[in-house]
């Protein structure tokens, strides 16, 4: 396995300007994987000076030659898949059947829907009076700053990525200090495509440190942003220096509603999938499961029993299905909400504790947990962002969905039923900026993500985001038009 470990600016891979590294760990045994180059203000500069050199040439090139680029790296993420699924689950704790079977996959398609997308996305000519042409052209923004958690990290790479150098704009982008391997990897690969230099720098490093100066920065054009709401706020506040355009891709506690006339295997299944994929480190993860009470006991039953079944191991052994956090002090957070629960009054009817096997002791494990709660219980209210989901129940619709719209968060949520009136009408209902009926956590790249309210706003995929990564220019022209003189002489 190759492991790039060193800030990736200008085409080349490069130790920080103060030489200051800091280490990433595996989060199956807590053992450092490797030293990773720790970019500062310097480092931030140098790259973005490297992006916007970059900036015109890329620029200028034709589309389709860009689109063509981004194409070449799906097919050499594809060639290297078993590679990049490893390096994933190593640095992440992903089990390697996701990291396979989804991150790998998924960031492959991304980059290649916006390789095809880079010469279809057009300006537009406006009808207006006779005698004028107006068209508009739609122009990248230049350098474009882009932060990213650690939850997806591989992924989250295609994701801003692919529609940011599509549009033509060059980029830095800071992946998460838990989790910077996979996204040096694909800068590797970005330039073995050849991808010129300079158009994407990658930089290791802190958020307050790192991440700030790049939100701060005045040659930065725009910051798209995915973490929490509370650094989402920051990021807003360092735009207001150059009023760099924002985007924002916040926190979520999604609402998973089952009715009584629901396909219950079904559900039981997807709701499963909603929380516990990825550790329930989503931010789109199903983390409140609303039952109707008709309901709730068969429910409860046979969603518990899968819980409880779900295999818990070394992330690189492709039996395991669910592995450990991604690091320790996220792990001590989790932990934490399962206590929290318990003041609350909530009641655990699986998990609530990292698991009893000696072999995973060393890991940041915590157990798939499901807690009875009260819907205004701050487990209902803030992200756990952990395999933890809160359980309520209700009676109507009415108070279904007085209840899915009763956080700040408006991010994704879901709703199982069999009457087609009652899905269209409840998904139309609900605060949330993605709704799936019958199933969860659906993603395409040509399908915009985002959310509304403390969820953040701009959006990821499709012409959404090739609109949130470009700016129109309305052009006049006189064909033929008489224009009396306005001060007649
Ligand atoms: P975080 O906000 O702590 O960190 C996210 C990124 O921001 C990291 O790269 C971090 O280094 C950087 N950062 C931290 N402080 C900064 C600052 N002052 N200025 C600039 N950058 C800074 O979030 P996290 O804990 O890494 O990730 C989990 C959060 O991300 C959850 O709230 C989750 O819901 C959210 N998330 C949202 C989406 C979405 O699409 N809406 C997707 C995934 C994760």
């Amino acid at each position: 396995m190759k492991l790039q470990t060193k800030l990736f600016i200008g085409g080349e891979f490069v130790d920080a300007a103060d030489g200051a590294t800091f280490p990433t760990y595996n989060p199956f045994d807590g053992s450092v994987i490797a030293q990773v180059a720790e970019a500062k203000a310097a480092d931030v500069d140098k790259a973005v000076a490297a992006a916007k050199k970059a900036f015109p040439a890329w620029r200028d090139m034709p589309a389709m030659a860009r689109g063509r680029l981004l194409l070449k790296l799906a097919d050499a993420i594809e060639a290297n898949a078993e590679e990049l699924a490893q390096l994933e689950s190593l640095d992440t704790g992903h089990p390697l059947r996701d990291s396979r079977g989804l991150d790998v996959p998924r960031t492959a398609v991304t980059f290649r829907y916006f390789g095809g997308m880079a010469d279809k996305h057009q300006g537009s000519v406006v009808p207006v009076e006779a005698g004028f042409l107006n068209y508009v052209l739609r122009e990248p923004l230049g350098v474009v700053g882009q932060v990213v958690p650690w939850n997806f990290p591989l992924m989250f790479t295609s994701w801003k990525m692919g529609p940011a150098l599509a549009a033509g704009n060059t980029i830095v982008l800071k992946p998460a200090e838990i989790t910077p391997l996979s996204s040096l990897r694909i800068a590797e690969l970005m330039a073995e495509v050849g991808i010129p230099a300079g158009v994407v720098n990658i930089l290791p490093g802190h958020g307050s440190i790192a991440g700030q100066h790049l939100a701060e920065h005045p040659d930065v054009a725009k910051i798209a942003f995915t973490g929490s709401t509370a650094v989402g706020r920051k990021i807003v506040q360092a735009s207001a220096s150059n009023l760099k355009r924002v985007q924002l891709e916040l926190g979520g506690k999604g609402a998973n509603i089952v009715f009584s006339d629901a396909n219950l295997k079904a559900a039981i299944n997807g709701s499963a999938f909603a929380i516990f994929h990825n550790q329930g480190q989503a931010c789109i993860a199903g983390s409140r499961l609303m039952l109707h009470k008709n309901i709730a006991d068969e429910f409860l039953e046979g969603f518990v029993k899968l819980a409880k079944s779900i295999k818990l191991g070394n992330p690189l052994d492709p039996k395991t299905e669910m592995g450990p956090l991604t690091s320790k002090l996220h792990q001590q957070r989790v932990l934490n909400y399962c206590q929290i629960a318990q003041q609350e009054g909530g009641k655990i009817l699986t998990g609530g504790k990292a698991p009893d096997a000696p072999e995973l002791a060393k890991g940041f494990f915590v157990e798939p947990t499901i807690v009875m709660a009260q819907p205004q219980d701050r487990i209902c209210q803030e992200e756990v962002f952990g395999p933890f989901v809160s359980v309520n129940t209700f009676e109507s619709d009415e108070e279904a969905i007085a209840i899915a719209n009763s956080t700040e968060y408006g991010l994704g949520g879901g709703l199982w039923t069999t009457n087609l009136q009652r899905a269209h009408r409840v998904a139309g209902s609900m605060k949330a900026g993605m709704v799936w009926i019958n199933c969860y956590k659906r993603v395409n790249p040509g399908s915009p993500f985002g959310g509304v309210g403390s969820s953040g706003y701009g959006r990821e995929m499709g012409f959404e985001a090739m609109h949130d990564y470009t700016d129109a220019k309305s052009v006049w022209v006189n064909v033929d038009a008489q224009i009396p003189p306005h001060y007649p002489r």
